[in-house]
């Protein structure tokens, strides 16, 4: 069989195979904003339909034997070439997705997906009437189909692994566990330190009322001011902030609005820029190709976490953001200068759910879903008695007393769809404060830019950094390349320490 080539070199083909293949996966995730945003409710079936057999192309595309003897053939043609220059990458990024894809049985695959489906609605109930037990028989199936992925995946140590490596390459189990362990053991004396003088801090405007459509028309103002490009993006609603991209020139955020300044699309819609503002950012000539995401869950995470907390709850940032607030609303600001708006976005509460979690208790509600995730992969613990597990570090690293099942182990959707997926948002955390440590240094007066809103030095630096590499580079390489340093927690337990020894006086 002759295959027709483009340039005449495998690689060349390669390209236009894998530019299939990203035009189907996107087409997929067009689908999905829709879903997401304007579907109407009826549409559920079709939808789930058309994504499945979008999904079904793009994987038989990629798996297929042409794919792969076009990796081999294409893997002389670029020996030789800079290990970072887009082809070498391309290759090298390429033939690891390839080999993941191909050690995964179609079968399984389908079984994942339609078990996350029917697990889907049986999660709403189960969480609707705060009851695990009526969730336990999804869950173990969820368990049995991640042991299987790592099997079929393989690994060296412990299952986990296999199923961190397809998020975060570079990062095993063992030393996720030991960056938790050194967060934990700075960050439990601190927490308590916080809880001693809770007092010093009113967080009382929190709870104001703020406009729900003038919200969502100032948060678009705030992100476009930091540097999100409206002209290749817009901003939807839906129940669940998220951002998409359908190419470079297409990069979309969602947001949902609240009644109160606490509950407010303020932040949120900073958190979904930061990932957009990645997605905008990354080199145009590594479109089409699996090149063109981010490094890794881990590595994103870090760019929405960054603008949203270190720059967007930073008092720089307060002193630019304060005065628009006030301007647009008056009677919710009335009274509260930037530094109690600043004391209050960053107030330290310990609570049962992850999403509304402060900075410093946030990796806590990682480490606990972590360890009851391992625990159930390798068998040290029962499917039944996760909401006891979870009880106990519940009452060890927050101090408060067992959540009901909605408010606990059935608050978040991921175990519908499979473990390991929580990692990600604690590298990000560590990540998000190396990178702005080393900006600090690169940038002659960063605070004083942001102060005065000028956010593109920062901008600018993490394009530089990050951005433009796409996943051509592996996390660690990427974060060492701007830091100095592979990802570790110092940083991050410097940044708190720092930030809430001055607000909590501790
Ligand atoms: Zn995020």
């Amino acid at each position: 069989v002759t295959v027709p080539v483009t340039d005449g070199t495998a690689l060349g083909r390669l390209r236009e195979v894998l530019g299939e293949v990203s035009d189907l996966t996107r087409a997929a995730e067009l689908l999905s904003w829709d879903q997401e945003t304007y579907m109407p409710p009826g549409g559920v079936e079709d939808r789930a339909a058309q994504l499945s057999t979008l999904g079904r192309l793009a994987h038989e595309r990629l798996t297929s034997a042409e794919v792969g003897g076009l990796l081999e053939r294409a893997a002389s043609e670029v020996d030789g070439l800079p290990a970072d220059s887009d082809d070498a990458s391309l290759v090298r990024v390429t033939r690891r997705d390839y080999d993941q894809a191909v050690r995964v049985p179609a079968t399984l695959v389908a079984e994942m997906a339609g078990a996350a489906a029917r697990a889907r609605p049986v999660w709403q109930e189960a969480k609707a009437r705060s009851d695990w037990s009526l969730f336990a028989p999804s869950m173990e199936l969820t368990v049995d189909l991640s042991r299987r992925l790592a099997e079929a995946l393989g690994y060296e140590e412990r299952p986990y692994d296999a199923l961190l490596s397809l998020e975060e390459p570079d990062v095993t189990t063992t030393r996720v566990e030991a960056l938790f362990a050194e967060i934990r053991g700075a960050v439990v004396p601190l927490l308590r330190d916080i809880a001693a003088s809770a007092g010093r801090v009113d967080a009382s405007v929190l709870d104001r009322p703020l406009d729900e459509a003038r919200q969502l028309s100032f948060a678009l103002e705030t992100i476009v001011a930091l540097g999100y490009d409206l002209g290749r993006g817009r901003q939807d609603l839906s129940a669940h902030p998220f951002c998409t991209t359908f190419g470079p020139g297409d990069v979309r955020v969602t947001t949902r609005t609240g009644p109160t300044l606490g509950d407010s699309c303020l932040h949120s819609s900073i958190h979904e820029a930061g990932h957009a503002m990645y997605e905008q950012g990354i080199a145009r000539s590594l479109d089409r190709t699996p090149l063109f995401n981010g490094a890794s869950s881990g590595v994103h995470e870090s760019q929405s976490r960054l603008w949203e907390n270190l720059v967007g709850r930073g008092r720089p940032f307060l002193a630019w953001f304060h005065p628009r607030l006030a301007a647009a609303f008056p009677e919710t600001l009335a009274g509260v200068d930037a530094d109690g708006l600043w004391r209050a976005l960053n107030v330290v509460r310990p609570s049962y759910i992850r999403v509304d979690a402060d900075e410093v208790t946030y990796n806590f509600h990682v480490m606990l879903r972590f360890e009851i995730e391992t625990a159930l992969l390798e068998g040290r613990l029962a499917v039944a008695d996760v909401p006891e597990a979870w009880a106990a570090r519940v009452r060890e690293y927050l101090g408060l007393e067992a959540p009901a099942d909605r408010e606990g182990p059935l608050q978040d959707i991921h175990w519908t769809f499979g473990l390991g997926h929580f990692v990600g948002y604690s590298l990000g955390n560590l990540i998000s404060a190396q990178l702005m440590a080393a900006a600090r240094v690169a940038l002659a007066d960063l605070d004083g830019d942001v102060a005065a809103g000028d956010f593109a030095p920062l901008l600018g630096w993490l394009r530089d950094q990050v951005h433009r590499h796409g996943r051509k580079l592996t996390p660690d390489a990427l974060v060492e390349r701007a830091t100095g340093r592979p990802i570790e927690a110092g940083p991050w337990i410097a940044y708190v320490r720092e930030k809430y020894a001055g607000l909590y006086g501790v």
